[in-house]
């Protein structure tokens, strides 16, 4: 089996802590060699100049291939495209092109009166413009707001046709999962490659309260592993082994790529990647 292609996220810091973080979370990650990181926009567009700053510095300084995640929610069209046109002009060449979340408070989401209605309409936009290769998001197990897996595999062949050339999915437990769900868009016609989300789970408890609100089911059994690993002091072992044979199964069913959220905490997800056998490239000056 050879080694996967591997990608990372990251997100915006908001203090000087979260700075440091974040830089040593690139620091320890970026030797790897992702073929791209991206950094998140913060709901309701509230981290514009800071994904701005972290995605340009990030290019800069680490070389490394810089996604900018980008969504819809309260702007106008122009803003919207303004901001993709400051990354093209920052030589920025791939976007995570997202609708977005409802703002804190609203049950739906509600384009603004000039925005851009969903996604499909951003990444017809974007694709327009001929400076980007485009992402979006995909959703293995069924999106809050769609009725079924069919839906959202019908609606990510819209977003593909819109000019998206590949999707990476939400995160997931379980490798079957993701495969019913590549099996579910190939059957509709999609041909794009759809990169699985991997979360390596560095908080149990903060991981079921995002998971029941992304709509990620939690199997019973990895629930009483933790339970366990918890009363023994052993969860990142646990997270590790854990997350090492989820990609292991995926890569052993033809999976070619995956795309770590790493919440800019690198070591969990640079062990898995070392189990996997993805290690630094050390270059033979250094070795001699
Ligand atoms: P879409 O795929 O457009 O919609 C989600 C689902 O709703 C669809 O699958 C479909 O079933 C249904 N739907 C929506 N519109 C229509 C329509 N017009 N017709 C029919 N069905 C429709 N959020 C952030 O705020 N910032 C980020 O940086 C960010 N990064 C993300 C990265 C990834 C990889 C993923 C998977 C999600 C990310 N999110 C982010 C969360 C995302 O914004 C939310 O999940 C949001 O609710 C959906 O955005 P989307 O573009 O995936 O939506």
């Amino acid at each position: 089996m050879t080694s996967p292609r591997i990608s990372f996220e990251f997100f915006p810091p908001q203090s000087l802590d979260a700075s440091f973080r974040l830089w040593e979370t690139v620091q320890v990650l970026a030797p790897l060699k992702p073929s791209f990181v991206s950094v998140t926009y913060g709901a309701g567009g509230t981290t514009r100049k800071l994904t701005h700053e972290a995605v340009t510095t990030i290019g800069k300084n680490y070389g490394l291939n810089v996604a900018a995640h980008l969504t819809c929610v309260d702007a106008t069209r122009a803003e919207t495209l303004e901001i993709a046109q400051s990354y093209a002009d920052a030589g920025v060449t791939e976007i995570v092109a997202l609708r977005g979340d409802a703002p804190k408070g609203q049950a739906r989401f509600t384009p603004h009166p000039e925005g851009f209605a969903d996604s499909v309409e951003l990444i017809a936009a974007l694709a327009e413009t001929g400076r980007f290769t485009l992402r979006v998001g995909a959703y293995p197990e069924p999106h809050p707001e769609a009725a079924n897996t069919a839906a959202d595999v019908a609606w990510l062949k819209c977003k593909i046709d819109a000019g998206a050339s590949s999707a990476i999915t939400q995160f997931f437990f379980e490798a079957e999962t993701f495969l019913r769900f590549r099996d579910a868009c190939a059957a509709a016609g999609i041909n794009a490659p759809i990169l699985p989300g991997i979360l390596p789970i560095e908080n149990w408890e903060g991981t079921k309260r995002f998971a029941a609100r992304c709509g990620t089911q939690v199997p019973a059994w990895l629930d009483e592993a933790f339970t366990t690993a918890k009363r023994d002091g052993r969860e990142a072992l646990l997270s590790t082994a854990i997350c090492t044979e989820l990609c292991d199964t995926l890569l052993r069913e033809g999976v070619e790529d995956l795309h770590f959220y790493t919440l800019n905490r690198p070591q969990l997800t640079r062990d898995v990647c070392h189990a996997l056998g993805v290690v630094p490239e050390v270059s033979l000056e250094k070795v001699a």
